[in-house]
């Protein structure tokens, strides 16, 4: 259950810390050169290892394809610039192109693609390439060295945990720079929880909702000013799409290069509001419960056509992420992923299947034992049961177990209907 993110070993995880860079004009400049050469570089490594494919399925390793395209193409008038930046850079793209290959060859991954030049540019550095200075004293001399661009001023919003391994330096596409560090952290004990554990499903109205083990129904929607942060996106969204983008041959109009800065720096901030919510809400989250069950993800069915579904499904992807990283870090938290099917059919009261429900149907009676259902709030409690953290009342056999009051009860729902219900769920069944 690792994510690629971080990587389990002997007790200590790595993960990223991400911090912003305020390059000069001139740093800037050499920044570029090394995207765009970290690029090319793994554009003609994809395109070597591609060439020799095709040619009958010729397959090179690492040193061969890193000799070819790095240090014979530097001989080459074509690729001479190549010189003009950081070795370690090119050969850590290389290692990318390397590894993308034996992705699709060993595990299926789809073939390796060309790098853009539009968009999102980064390459990466190992401890070869960079120092860092003054991280976290609070001193003006905040700083990280980075091989032929020189010491870029950084500001340290926290203190790196461990002395980093690599560094990933990033180029938005609203133009702003970031150094993401991968460190090693030590694994510590979170201590006592709250709560044995707690089912999370993602509602069909709410970003997230929690069912806890005692029963109790919580419901997690985004935060007013990220909603209006996303509104204000989609505004413009629509102005760019009104405006003359690029054709072939031609330069995009200064509207439209000016509308796409908008739309970049709007998109930055709701990406950020949103990841500073989620992150809470996984911390929390971890903190609180022992055992964390959610649905077990469908990547496949997250394509989805409509806009707003497709958001909330990559903020349902982002708190899975978050909510790994958060319980790796502490050995005694758990998140348990669940085969998710048929949670919102089935009474998580009775474990009756009730059949698919439209998406309309935001509450159903139990054809079993006619308990009032919450959509959400079922699906999560199934999620809980699927877990083991809870367990199906059995309201039907003779011998009655006392069980956790119902989530229902947080809804409002009336013990004294459902205690009439049981008689009828004996009849019905
Ligand atoms: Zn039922």
């Amino acid at each position: 259950m690792s994510h690629p993110r971080v990587r389990l070993r002997n007790m200590r995880s790595e993960r990223r810390y991400r911090y912003r860079l305020y390059p000069t004009r001139g740093q800037q400049r050499q920044l570029a050169r090394t995207f765009g050469c970290a690029r090319v570089v793994y554009n003609d490594a994809v395109a070597l290892r591609r060439n020799l494919w095709e040619q009958g399925g010729v397959k090179v390793g690492y040193g061969e394809l890193d000799r070819a395209v790095i240090t014979d193409a530097k001989k080459t008038p074509e690729r001479v610039w190549l010189s003009e930046v950081s070795t370690v850079a090119l050969q850590q793209a290389v290692r990318d192109a390397h590894r993308a290959y034996v992705n699709w060859w060993q595990h299926g991954a789809k073939p390796p693609r060309m790098r853009r030049k539009h968009g999102r540019q980064a390459f990466r550095l190992t401890q070869r390439g960079f120092r860092v200075r003054g991280a976290g004293d609070g001193s003006d001399r905040a700083r990280v060295h980075l091989a032929k661009v020189g010491w870029v001023k950084v500001a340290w919003s926290r203190p790196l945990p461990s002395p980093p391994t690599s560094v990933t330096i990033v180029r938005e596409p609203d133009g702003r720079f970031y150094a993401s560090f991968v460190c090693a952290v030590e694994q510590r004990p979170e201590g006592p929880a709250g709560s044995p554990g707690a089912g999370i499903d993602v509602g069909l109205h709410h970003l997230a909702v929690i069912v806890n083990a005692d029963g109790s129904v919580e419901k997690v929607n985004n935060p007013r000013h990220l909603r209006a942060a996303e509104r204000k996106l989609a505004r413009a969204q629509r102005a760019l799409a009104r405006k003359v983008g690029a054709k072939k041959g031609e330069k995009a109009s200064a509207n439209y290069r000016k509308q796409r800065q908008a739309v970049a720096v709007l998109h930055r901030n709701v990406r950020d509001l949103r990841a500073d919510h989620l992150r809470k809400l996984a911390r929390r989250l971890i903190h609180e419960n022992q055992v964390v069950a959610v649905e077990q993800l469908n990547v496949e069915g997250l394509a989805r056509t409509r806009m707003a579904r497709s958001i909330h499904d990559a903020a349902w992807a982002t708190l899975h992420r978050y909510l790994q990283e958060a319980a790796e870090l502490h050995p005694d938290r758990h998140v348990v992923k669940v085969d998710a099917r048929g949670t919102s059919r089935r009474c998580s009261r009775c474990g009756c299947d009730n059949g698919p429900k439209p998406l309309s149907v935001r509450t159903w009676t139990c054809g079993c034992c006619r308990a009032l259902q919450d959509r959400d709030g079922n699906a999560a409690r199934n999620i809980l049961i699927a877990a083991g953290l809870a367990e199906i009342e059995n309201a039907c056999g003779p011998d009655m177990r006392p069980t956790q009051r119902h989530a229902g009860d947080a809804d409002g729902e009336e013990a004294g209907t459902r205690r009439g219900d049981h008689r009828m769920c004996a009849v019905a069944q």
